[in-house]
C-alpha cells in the first residue's frame, strides 16, 4: 500500500546536487562558499563518477592531468602530485576524494543513494527530490550533476541473459573484489576508448582473447608518461592565470604542442614533415594551424591509418583494424601505445562484425555467422546512453507535469547547454548542447557551475525568481549547435554516440556545442550580464523564507 504525502511547502535546503564527480564536488562547494544549505547524492559509494564507476584494468583519462583536474583552489593545484600525464582512473578517484575532503563536502553527500524523481510543484516553485531509499528533499534550485556518460547502454545482442560464464561491463567493473581473467578465454565486445584500453590489459592474462569489432576507431600515441615538472611548475606559479586561459581556449584547456605551418600554404612534402613531426611529437590531430580544414582533416586520417597498419602483423588485421569509413575525429579517438600490437599476440584475434556478425550469444560463448567461439568471460565495452540518457534514466517533471522525456522526444533541447524551458531553476550541466566531451571536462565543469551559481546568486539578488530559457532561445541554441558541428569534419556524417547513433530508436540529433570554449562562455556570461534576455522569469509563489 502507498502513502500519500502531504507535499511540503518550505524547502529543506536550498540547493541539492546529484552527482559528486567533478561537477558535482564543485557544485557542493560553491554552494557553501556562497552561504546555502545543500544536500548532495551520489549512488555509488564514493566520490569519483566516471572514475568511481568505470574501474577496469587500463582506464585512464587522454586528456592531461596538466588540464584535467581543478584550476579553482591554489593550493589544491599545488597540494596535489599526478603520477602520470595521463592518470588513471584510480589516481583520478583518489583525487577527486582529496578535493572533496579539502572542501569539505563530504559531509554533505549521502552515498550509495540514487535519486528517482524530480518534480517541479508550482504551488510553491520548490523541487522535491525521491530518493531509492525513500527520503524526499525539497529545494529552490537543483542542480543534476549526473554526466554525460553514466547510463550504459544495454548490449543489444540476442542472447546476452543466457551466457554462463562470467560478465562484466567496463563501465561498471568490480570494485569489491579483484577479475581473475588469467588462463581464461575472453571475449571483448567494443572497440571505443574503453575497449582500445581494456584489450591490451585482457591480453597480458588472457589465455585467449577474442575482440568482436563493429566499428574500427583510430588509435594514436597516448601522452602517458611521466610529468614534465617545468610545465607543472608553471601550473603550480599561478592556478588563476591558467584558469583564465583556459576558459580563453577553444577546447577548455592549453594544448601541449601544435603545428606552427598551415596545411594551405605547404607542399606535399612539408605536409609530410609536419605530419611525421606531430606523430613523433604526440599531438597529430593538431599537426597543422588549419587542423580543421576537411582537407587537413583527410591528409591526417589517410596518415594515421598508415602508422596504425604498420604496428600490425598480420595483413588482413591490420587493415580492418583501421577505420576506412569516417574521418579522424568523426566518432571519438582512440589513444594506446601497445592496443594495435596487442593484435601480434598469438593469443589475441580480431572478429570483424560487419564480415561475420554475433548471432547470438549462447551459454558456451559467442556464436557469429560463421563459427562458434567459445569464452569463459565476456567483457561489454559497448558504451552508453549518452547526454540524455542520464537525464532520462531520473524521473524529471516540470511545469504542467511535463516530462523530461517528453520535452526531448525529438532529442535535447536547452539553452547553453544548462537550462531547459519548462524546467525552472533546474540546472543540468555536463548535459546536451555545451562544449561537454569535445572540451576538456573538468573546465567545463567548473565553468558551468559557476555559471549556475552566479546565475543563482542574481536570483537571490532580484526577489527571486523562478528562470527558465525562452522556447526560441533553445531553438537559436539547436540552431547554433548544428552550424558549429557542420564545420567539423565527418560530425554529421558519421555514425557516433555524439548523434545518438549508438543506441537503437534514439533521436538523431548532434549534442556537443563546437563553437568553442570561450566563446561559450562569453555568450553564457553575456546573459548573465545583460539581465538574462533569452530567458523568462516568473515571479515565485515561494515566500523568501530559506532555511541558513
Ligand atoms: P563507445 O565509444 O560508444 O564504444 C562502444 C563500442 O562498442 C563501439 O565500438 C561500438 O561499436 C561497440 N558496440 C556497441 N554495441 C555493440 C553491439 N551490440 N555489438 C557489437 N559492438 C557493439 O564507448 P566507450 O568505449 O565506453 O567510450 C565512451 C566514451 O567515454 C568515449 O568516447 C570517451 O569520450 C569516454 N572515454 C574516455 C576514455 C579516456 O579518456 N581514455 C576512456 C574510456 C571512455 P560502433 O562503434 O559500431 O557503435
Amino acid at each position: 500500500m502507498t502513502t500519500k504525502q502531504t507535499p511540503k511547502t518550505e524547502p529543506d535546503c536550498d540547493v541539492v546536487v546529484v552527482g559528486a564527480g567533478f561537477a558535482g564536488i564543485y557544485a557542493l562547494h560553491q554552494a557553501r562558499q556562497r552561504g546555502f544549505s545543500v544536500r548532495g547524492f551520489e549512488r555509488g559509494t564514493d566520490v569519483g563518477g566516471t572514475w568511481y564507476w568505470n574501474a577496469y584494468p587500463g582506464a585512464r583519462c587522454d586528456v592531461e592531468s596538466y588540464n584535467y583536474a581543478y584550476f579553482f583552489d591554489n593550493d589544491i593545484v599545488r597540494d596535489w602530485d599526478w603520477s602520470d600525464a595521463c592518470a588513471g582512473h584510480d589516481e583520478i578517484q583518489r583525487y577527486l576524494r582529496f578535493a572533496a575532503e579539502r572542501c569539505d563536502v563530504l559531509k554533505d553527500i549521502t552515498f550509495n543513494t540514487k535519486v528517482l524523481s524530480v518534480i517541479y510543484d508550482e504551488n510553491t516553485g520548490l523541487w522535491s527530490l525521491r530518493t531509492g531509499a525513500g527520503e524526499t528533499v525539497v529545494c529552490r534550485y537543483a542542480v543534476l550533476a549526473i554526466g554525460a556518460l553514466s547510463d550504459p547502454k544495454a548490449p543489444d545482442i540476442k542472447g546476452v541473459d543466457s551466457f554462463a560464464g562470467e560478465a562484466y561491463f567496463t563501465s561498471s567493473w568490480p570494485k569489491d573484489r579483484s577479475v581473475d581473467l588469467s588462463g581464461k578465454r575472453v571475449g571483448v565486445i567494443g572497440t571505443g576508448s574503453s575497449g582500445v584500453q581494456v584489450v591490451p590489459e585482457v591480453a597480458k592474462v588472457a589465455a585467449e582473447v577474442t575482440v568482436f569489432q563493429r566499428t574500427a576507431n583510430y588509435v594514436t600515441p597516448t601522452r602517458s608518461g611521466p610529468m614534465d615538472q617545468n610545465v607543472v611548475a608553471g601550473l603550480r606559479e599561478d592556478p588563476q592565470a591558467v584558469r583564465r586561459a583556459f576558459r580563453e581556449s577553444y577546447g577548455g584547456h592549453t594544448p601541449l604542442a601544435i603545428g606552427d605551418e598551415r596545411f594551405t600554404e605547404l607542399d606535399a612534402a612539408g605536409r609530410e614533415r609536419a605530419l611525421q613531426k606531430a606523430w613523433k611529437g604526440k599531438y597529430v590531430e593538431l599537426a597543422f594551424r588549419d587542423t580543421y580544414l576537411p582537407e587537413a582533416n583527410a591528409a591526417i586520417s589517410d596518415f594515421i591509418r598508415e602508422r596504425m597498419q604498420e604496428q600490425v602483423d598480420d595483413a588482413w588485421t591490420a587493415q580492418h583494424l583501421v577505420p576506412w569509413d569516417h574521418p579522424y575525429g568523426g566518432k571519438r579517438p582512440c589513444m594506446s601505445n601497445v592496443y594495435l600490437q596487442t593484435f601480434n599476440q598469438p593469443n589475441v584475434r580480431l572478429v570483424a562484425l560487419p564480415e561475420t556478425p554475433i548471432e547470438e550469444i549462447i551459454p558456451t560463448g559467442i556464436r557469429t555467422s560463421t563459427e562458434t567461439i567459445p569464452l569463459d568471460v565476456i567483457v561489454y565495452a559497448t558504451g552508453f546512453d549518452a547526454i540524455s540518457g542520464p537525464v532520462f534514466a531520473i524521473d524529471i517533471s516540470g511545469i504542467d507535469g511535463c516530462s523530461m522525456k517528453d520535452a526531448w522526444v525529438d532529442g535535447p533541447m536547452n539553452y547553453l547547454g544548462t537550462m531547459v524551458y519548462g524546467f525552472p531553476n533546474l540546472f543540468l550541466p555536463s548535459s546536451a548542447m555545451s562544449p561537454s566531451v569535445l572540451s576538456n571536462m573538468a573546465t567545463l565543469a567548473e565553468q558551468q557551475i559557476d555559471f549556475i551559481f552566479d546565475t543563482i546568486d542574481w536570483l537571490e539578488q532580484h526577489g527571486r525568481p523562478l528562470l527558465h530559457p525562452l522556447p526560441k532561445s533553445q531553438e537559436h541554441w539547436r540552431e547554433e549547435t548544428l552550424r558549429y558541428a557542420k564545420r567539423r569534419p565527418g560530425a554529421l556524417t558519421t555514425k557516433s554516440w555524439y548523434s545518438g547513433a549508438n543506441v537503437p530508436g534514439k533521436a538523431r540529433v548532434f549534442m556537443v556545442y563546437c563553437g568553442g570554449f570561450k566563446r561559450y562562455n562569453q555568450t553564457c556570461y553575456g546573459e548573465l550580464e545583460e539581465g538574462f534576455p533569452g530567458y523568462e522569469l516568473l515571479a515565485s509563489p515561494q515566500s523568501a523564507g530559506t532555511t541558513g
